[in-house]
């Protein structure tokens, strides 16, 4: 194990527990002999403070982030390691009612630094799970995870598939490919979420297939649906047409400028039997706003990917939101409702309500706040880790 020595002042944020350590705040890397080292990507790292005091333990990798903190305990990261974190993590999922829930089958079992497990992302769907690494170390101890999945999950495990290749490092994904890493059966390719059926598409699909942080969101346009004409845009697989449809929709118009996320969508609506209230439209949502299709909506949902995934094109972002929703709020009926989101880490709850103020101001319209909107329990935020934090949503009603 190599030791991080911090420079002075800079174990602070540390010894909070916030589970990053920045390259910027290492003074020197030191071998079990003391010989100043360069450590390998992925080798488990001590994380000292100038004083020589033990402050945690991860895995060390080239780039900004140098180490992602563990544990901030004395212990080996092992087997035994990541069947306590995923068990404590399954728990937590049972006690929200996640698990083995008929109306219900897929959730996220391991969120990060939101369940002490920096670097890792695990989502499950009807048996399988899909395994992200956010880190080499994680990705070279996948052998491990799996192990502790089959202890924790049982027989509700059929398959684990690891997605990493699109979240590791360019030039140590290069060697790698996405495959099956565990399968005792054959995958179920169809989950469930508040009852309606999806094909999640781990192989192709966007993240690990599904966007499972709007499932509360979902519901919740729901029950503001019933007999009513909804516009979703942003839609990738269509999640909140398909919960507006099953809730009584009339009519939903589902816009995604990738024809793929179209074809994913349409083929959600038909496994629902939704077809005849649904149209759906590959193209530019700004496009579309503009475009002969667009009629007289009840609700609109507006779930753009991040717009700023980094503090310097934070400014352009704002813009960006700004135009969507001011767009929006503009165009909407008298009386009605606007799903809106922001999944940009670098927005916060704070400056994405404000953006959407300023878009309300341009619109001048009238503009209620009913609900303020974030991510599942499943999704838990590290309260001295902001960045795990990332989805806001408000829900507007516009006279
Ligand atoms: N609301 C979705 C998730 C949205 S992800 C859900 O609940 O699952 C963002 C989506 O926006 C992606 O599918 C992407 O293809 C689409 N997209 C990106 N830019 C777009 C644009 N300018 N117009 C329309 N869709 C766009």
């Amino acid at each position: 194990m190599v030791k991080v020595i911090l420079k002075s002042g800079k174990d602070a944020s540390i010894k909070r527990r916030h589970p990053w350590v920045f390259s910027g705040a290492i003074k020197k890397i030191k071998n079990d002999e003391g010989r100043e080292v360069k450590p390998e990507d992925g080798e488990i790292a001590g994380v000292y403070s100038n004083k020589d005091e033990f402050l945690g333990k991860g895995y060390y990798q080239n780039g900004s982030i140098a180490v992602r903190i563990l544990t901030f305990k004395d212990e080996e990261i092992d087997v035994q390691f990541w069947k306590s974190r995923i068990l404590q993590a399954f728990e937590l999922r049972k006690t929200i009612g996640l698990v083995d829930n008929s109306e219900t089958n897929c959730f996220r079992l391991i969120h990060a630094e939101g369940d002490g497990c920096s670097g890792l992302i695990l989502d499950f769907y009807n048996g399988t799970i899909v395994f992200q690494a956010h880190s080499i170390g994680i990705y070279l101890v996948k052998e491990d995870v799996v192990t502790a999945l089959k202890d924790v999950l049982g027989n509700r495990l059929i398959a684990v598939f690891d997605k990493s290749s699109e979240t590791l490092p360019k030039e140590f994904a290069a060697d790698i490919s996405d495959d099956y890493l565990y399968q005792n059966g054959t995958p179920e390719l169809v989950a469930n979420e508040h009852g309606a059926s999806f094909k999640i598409d781990w192989l192709q699909g966007q993240k690990t297939g599904f966007f499972i942080d709007q499932r509360d969101n979902r519901k919740l346009l729901g029950q503001y649906s019933e007999n009513k004409k909804v516009l979703n845009t942003f839609c990738y697989t269509g999640g909140f047409s398909i919960l507006a449809l099953q809730e009584g929709a009339t009519l939903v118009d589902s816009v995604d400028a990738s024809k793929r996320a179209i074809e994913l969508t349409d083929e959600n609506v038909a496994l629902n039997g939704f077809e005849k209230k649904h149209r759906s439209f590959a193209m530019d949502t700004f496009k579309f706003f503009e475009s002969e299709h667009y009629t007289d909506y009840d609700v609109i949902v507006l779930d753009p990917p991040a717009f700023a995934k980094h503090h310097n094109v934070k400014h352009n972002a704002v813009q960006g939101y700004k135009r969507l929703n001011s767009t929006a709020i503009k165009k909407i009926k008298e009386g009605g409702i606007l799903f809106t989101f922001s999944c940009s880490q670098v927005i916060d709850q704070k400056l994405f309500y404000n953006t959407i103020m300023s878009a309300a101001i341009q619109a001048d319209r009238t503009v209620r706040v009913l609900h303020q909107l974030t991510q599942p329990a499943d999704h838990p935020i590290n309260i001295f880790h902001p960045e795990s934090s990332y989805l806001k949503g408000l829900v507007l009603q516009i006279d």
